[in-house]
């Protein structure tokens, strides 16, 4: 019968937000799907600073990090590297960037993949709404279809 037509109700979502964060980047490289360093991270991440907080060493407010620790919100490595030396100093090593929400790991000199660990999940499904206003599109979508879009023809099934 019209078993061919079972993909009419299929329905992508490709928004404009995945290009924006695979694409920021020229030098994407694979996230870690583990890091040994997480037992430091604050125990309310529910509640974490908007994401047009300031630097709070220099008022920077270009390319900020979110101390995932302590929730201190510091400057990237090209900036005044207050991260950076906020590592150094208390070995608070896991912070979410606020220009990207990717998560970096000074320690595994890594990203991290925030929708794969467990304990970076919700913090990263936060900080998204920030940015966005809405809960990111589910992951499955993105991974199992590059970039194409299906033609859904509904008069085929005449
Ligand atoms: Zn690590
Ligand atoms: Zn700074
Ligand atoms: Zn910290």
């Amino acid at each position: 019968m019209a078993t061919s037509s079972s993909t009419t109700q299929l329905e992508i979502q490709l928004g404009e937000d995945d290009d924006l964060l695979l694409g920021a980047e020229s030098g994407w490289v694979e996230a870690r799907t583990s890091c040994d360093h997480l037992a430091s991270l604050s125990s309310d991440l529910v509640h974490i600073p908007t994401l047009a907080t300031p630097c709070n060493r220099c008022d920077q407010s270009s390319e900020n990090w979110l101390c995932l620790c302590c929730k201190d919100v510091l400057c990237s490595r090209y900036v005044n590297k207050h991260m950076l030396q906020h590592f150094q100093q208390t070995n608070h090593s896991v912070a979410l960037s606020y220009s990207d929400l990717s998560v970096w790991c000074f320690v595994c000199d890594a990203y991290l993949d925030a929708q794969v660990i467990p304990q970076l999940q919700s913090v990263h499904e936060t900080a998204h709404i920030l940015k966005f206003g809405r809960a990111r599109p589910s992951r499955t979508v993105r991974t199992s279809i590059s970039s194409f879009r299906w033609l859904v023809r509904h008069s085929n099934d005449l």
